[in-house]
């Protein structure tokens, strides 16, 4: 089993670059962020709680993802290997990644962090947000609560992944093929 963390800012090419490696590698997505916003498509009350937070920009709690991460992965029994997306975004869910991962005989390989400037990310999720249908891009209030969500509880994320020497950083700005190839060097060097 070969496990990835796809980190970043929101906005940092997170979904993109997903697509492209799944398709490469043939990882199962595991995207906190899809499966949220399926909750909430569907109306079950998991979905409804996690409404509240995503439209003001704060995160969802932990315990909420935690638990959705927790099934996504006794029902995949069978992969080969999972790509987290936008898991995990505080310490807790790191640390309870590392104990979910570890009760099935496995870890994270690598950690993969884009680096994306702030006036960058601001334009780029705007400008999503004209077509993505999204309500937490297309505000910016919203923008920037997100962007400082990130700054005071996801970025430390890194730090815990760096103990075990695990994180690789990636410049998250150019073109999209670069980007992916920059990614699948990594990949390629821990496989
Ligand atoms: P982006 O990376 O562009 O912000 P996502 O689709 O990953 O988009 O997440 C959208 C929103 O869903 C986040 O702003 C947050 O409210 C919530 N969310 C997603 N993943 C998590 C997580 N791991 N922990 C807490 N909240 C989350």
């Amino acid at each position: 089993m070969f496990h990835v963390i796809l980190f970043g800012p929101p906005g940092s090419g997170k979904g993109t670059q997903s697509e492209r490696l799944i398709a490469r590698y043939g990882f199962k997505h595991l995207s906190t962020g899809d499966l949220l916003r399926n909750e909430i498509s569907n109306n079950t009350t998991l979905g409804l709680e996690a409404k509240r937070f995503i439209d003001s920009g704060q995160l969802v709690p932990d315990e909420v993802v935690i638990g959705m991460i927790s099934d996504a992965l006794d029902k995949n029994p069978d992969a080969k290997g999972f790509l987290f997306d936008g898991f995990p975004r505080t310490r807790a869910q790191a640390e309870a990644l590392d104990t979910l991962l570890a009760q099935k005989g496995s870890a994270i390989a690598v950690f993969l962090a884009l680096e994306v400037s702030e006036t960058e990310l601001t334009k780029r999720l705007l400008n999503r947000g004209l077509t993505s249908g999204r309500s937490d891009d297309n505000n910016e209030t919203i923008v920037k609560a997100r962007i400082a969500e990130y700054n005071a509880k996801t970025s430390a994320v890194a730090d815990y992944y760096r103990q075990f020497d695990k994180v690789v950083l990636i410049k998250g700005e150019g073109l999209i093929d670069d980007i992916f190839s920059a990614l699948c060097r990594e990949i390629d060097a821990k496989k």
